[in-house]
């Protein structure tokens, strides 16, 4: 079907998202088509905005208009656990939850030989960097519960072994399989209260 070239763009755009269809795009399209102007114009400025004043935190990785981010200035959190996470949203997952006070790392994926991403290719030397002086005393592993998760939280454990620091992993109350970012906060709250050493 031919569509007037700005509506086919649009779908295009709109196609690019992950979990949109084809159809869903054309749905969306014309669903803007119908939206107020003023609605569009700010809808297309937050897209532009959130994708130049975000940054990534150069201490922990986190998403942050400013650098250090908000969590990382917070002078009244707990110095002494860093928990590492796979992604921003799972930092959102966990600090909705309340019951975590120290900081987080974000390795911004895991280690996944099968598509070619290795240690090197994660946010990973900066975490060592973060654990040189005494400061911190517990780093929790807080990968998503599957293949890549796991292979990225024993790879590290193996990597912070020598320094001392004791490292924990979150427990499986997690569903196997899902990502840490879906799960709701009494289940994430009880994995984090039931990590174990590794
Ligand atoms: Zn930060």
């Amino acid at each position: 079907m031919h569509y007037p070239e700005p509506i086919s763009k649009l779908i295009d755009s709109f196609m690019k998202l992950p979990g949109i269809g084809p159809k869903t795009a054309v749905r969306l399209a014309f669903f803007v088509l119908n939206m107020k102007e003023d609605d569009v114009l700010e809808f297309g400025k937050s897209l532009v905005n959130a994708k130049r004043n975000l940054t990534h935190c150069s201490v922990c990785g986190h998403i942050t208009d400013k650098d250090p981010c908000q969590i990382c200035e917070d002078q009244s959190r707990d110095k002494s656990v860093i928990c590492v996470v796979q992604d921003p949203k799972d930092v959102i997952a966990m600090e909705k939850m309340r019951d975590y006070t120290g900081f987080y790392h974000v390795l911004h994926g895991a280690i996944s030989p099968m598509d070619g991403i290795g240690p090197e290719d994660i946010n990973i030397a900066t975490l060592l960097k973060r654990l040189q002086d005494d400061t911190v005393q517990e780093v929790i592993l807080a990968t998503n519960p599957n293949i890549e998760g796991e292979a990225t939280a024993m790879y590290i454990s193996r990597l912070l072994r020598p320094t001392g620091i004791r490292i924990t992993r979150i427990a499986h109350g997690l569903p196997v399989g899902g990502d840490l970012e879906y799960a709701d906060e009494v289940t994430l709250s009880k994995a984090l209260e039931g990590r174990r050493e590794l």
